[in-house]
């Protein structure tokens, strides 16, 4: 009587592995999935900050660019001037200016090499990176649809087995059904397990012997002393 009941607990319980088993791979698609997106949306937002960032140091260097040019122009007006002027302090004056402004476009000029070097070092990095960009992408995005077609088939596969699950509880008196759905919810499968060597083979502890006893007969269900699994003697 209680054997029977037993082998029909057994039979629900591999059933339910196999429901548990997968959910479990269906509850890490999403994030699985989520990961290769975050990849691409990373990669992509590097490509365009490098890009927003030679944009700002092209910037920076037409600025200098047109600093030196209009320094230069003062330059001249200043040469202009000499030509001008009258007294020699007048024009030891211009020649001060003309030599600061020197010294200035000198740095200026400076800067330039100096970031057009920086330019040159990040274009050359934003165009490796770009020319692998299109095809890591799509090799990201097969690695997704891949997932999503694994998806629809687990889903699949968990419907029927619910279906199969469902199916081997109905022939079950109720009060079994009842005990297993109550170990099983609190305790990680498997909840129907054998005696060995007195041993219970849910958590490998002893068992009393009265309840080995009570095993023995078979008269009702037997739990462990230890775990509270349902216990049977295999043999
Ligand atoms: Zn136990």
């Amino acid at each position: 009587m209680v054997k029977q009941q037993i082998e029909k607990l057994l039979i629900l319980q591999d059933r339910d592995q196999v429901v548990r088993r997968l959910s479990g791979q269906l509850d890490s698609i999403p994030q699985e999935i989520q990961t290769y997106e975050s990849e691409i949306e990373a990669e992509k937002q590097a490509l365009e900050d490098t890009k927003a960032m030679l944009q700002r140091l092209e910037v920076q260097r037409n600025d200098l660019e047109m600093q030196v040019g209009s320094a230069q122009e003062q330059i001249n007006k200043y040469k202009n001037q000499q030509l001008q002027v009258k007294k020699n302090e007048e024009f030891q004056a211009l020649t001060h200016e003309i030599e600061l402004a020197e010294q200035k476009i000198s740095d200026w000029e400076e800067e330039v090499i100096a970031l057009m070097l920086e330019i040159d070092a990040e274009s050359e990095e934003f165009s490796k990176r770009e020319s692998v960009f299109d095809s890591s992408k799509s090799k990201t995005q097969n690695k997704i649809s891949q997932l999503e077609a694994r998806r629809n088939e687990v889903e699949g596969s968990l419907k029927e087995a619910e279906a199969n699950m469902n199916e081997s509880k109905a022939p079950m008196e109720a009060r079994f059904l009842t005990v297993y759905d109550r170990l099983a919810s609190r305790i990680k499968l498997p909840v129907i397990v054998a005696v060995e060597n007195q041993k219970c083979e849910g958590c490998h502890l002893r068992v009393s012997n009265d309840s080995l006893e009570q095993a023995r007969k078979g008269e009702e269900l037997t739990t462990c002393d230890n775990c509270g699994r349902v216990v049977y003697l295999a043999s």
